[in-house]
């Protein structure tokens, strides 16, 4: 029997109990109030949603929404359809969790957790202005499996100021101790707009900004944790994310994979397979155009699936399926990338090498006119 076809849905909640000092998403510490009347505009909108695909994978995060009260929790989700989905995923930030909550979570249709770890060293959490340490993510894990949630994924971001090879390997020693069946490694791109980005433009030493450590160093901090997860029988199947086999985020692989998802709230992107589109970047902005009775969508665009195919799916570890078409546009960029030892083919199927992923971002631009 064939399945019918599905969609993901992605629901970004951008309210946080402080600012990280590397944060340069649309979210942190809203106005007073906003809270509430983002919730009212978020109902609406999943309301007059189009669901003619029905969500499987659900995702939850954009801040924090862990910090979300039990008891308001289910009405979040209330209106997607689709239930029980097959994976559906909460962001929480390492302090936030209670048993009332994750029970209320579990009711709600949740069946995994993503935490936001970083790390496991207090002097580098202490600089990203996150207020839990590692004691305070071991608890959470616990009360995690306590409460019937197995399925989570711990983050860490290789490249905090201070970080060192030494500081790096205890982290990784961390997160392979409580046998996570999903890591993400974020390597730290400081953006300027962040309160880090712009203390170092300055020349100031807060947040650790004079200790931010070379790019070359943390290539070498992804590079060992590559070897050491898989070590321990967590592979790489996208560029930032680990896994034990079956457990990749079925949610994030339709992102790579170019299917559907529909994303609800501030910031919040779409695909349809044909067309591209985000709602208002600010909290504020969603909710304003919500109360004035405008549309909510942005930017709407069709991209080149072509072209979307390579810079989206060689961030997989799988690769690329090609097509003679597909050799026939960027045959002599594949030659290339062949003959440097930047992308290896196997029949049919093309991907990065080790190297070429250390490369990606540059590789990626080549498939962009
Ligand atoms: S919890 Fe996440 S979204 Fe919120 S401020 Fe920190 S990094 Fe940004």
């Amino acid at each position: 029997m064939i399945s019918p076809p599905t969609t993901g849905a992605y629901i970004s909640w951008p309210f946080c109990a402080q600012k990280c000092t590397y944060c340069n998403f649309a979210s942190g510490v809203q106005p007073k109030g906003l809270e509430s009347d983002y919730a009212a505009a978020l109902a609406v909108e999943i309301a007059a949603t189009d669901w003619h695909l029905l969500p499987d994978t659900l995702y939850i995060g954009g801040g924090t929404p862990s910090a979300i009260p039990a008891a308001e929790f289910g009405d979040i989700l209330q209106g997607i359809p689709g239930q029980p989905w097959t994976e559906a995923t909460l962001e929480a930030a390492p302090g936030s969790l209670t048993p009332e909550k994750i029970a209320a979570w579990t009711r709600a249709g949740i069946n995994r957790v993503s935490l936001g770890v970083q790390s496991f060293i207090r002097s580098e959490l202490a600089r990203t202005g996150r207020k839990h340490d590692a004691e305070t993510v071991r608890r959470d894990v616990a009360m995690l499996r306590e409460g019937g949630i197995g399925n989570f994924n711990l983050d860490l971001i290789s490249g905090l100021p201070g970080q060192t090879a030494a500081s790096w390997r205890e982290s990784l020693d961390a997160v392979v101790a409580l046998e996570p069946p999903h890591v993400s490694v974020y390597m730290l791109e400081v953006d300027d707009d962040s309160r880090l980005g712009s203390e170092i433009i300055l020349g100031g030493k807060r947040y650790g900004a004079f200790d931010v450590p070379s790019e070359d160093a943390v290539a070498g901090f992804y590079e060992a944790a590559v070897d050491h997860f898989a070590a321990h029988g967590i592979q790489r199947y996208e560029i930032s994310n680990f896994a034990r086999p079956g457990a990749e985020s079925l949610h994030n692989l339709k992102y790579w994979r170019r299917e559907p998802y529909i994303g609800l709230g501030s910031d919040a992107h779409s695909f349809d397979g044909t067309i591209r589109w985000q709602n208002p970047e600010m909290a504020v902005d969603y909710v304003a155009r919500h109360l004035a009775g405008l549309p909510l969508r942005e930017d709407e665009t069709a991209p080149d699936p072509a072209e979307e195919k390579f810079f989206v799916g060689l961030r997989l570890a799988e690769g690329v399926h090609t097509d003679p078409s597909d050799w026939d546009r960027f045959g002599p960029v594949f030659h290339r990338f062949l003959a440097a030892g930047m992308m290896e083919q196997q029949g049919s199927w093309l991907r990065l090498t080790p190297r070429g992923v250390m490369v990606s971002n540059e590789i990626f631009q080549e498939f962009i006119s």
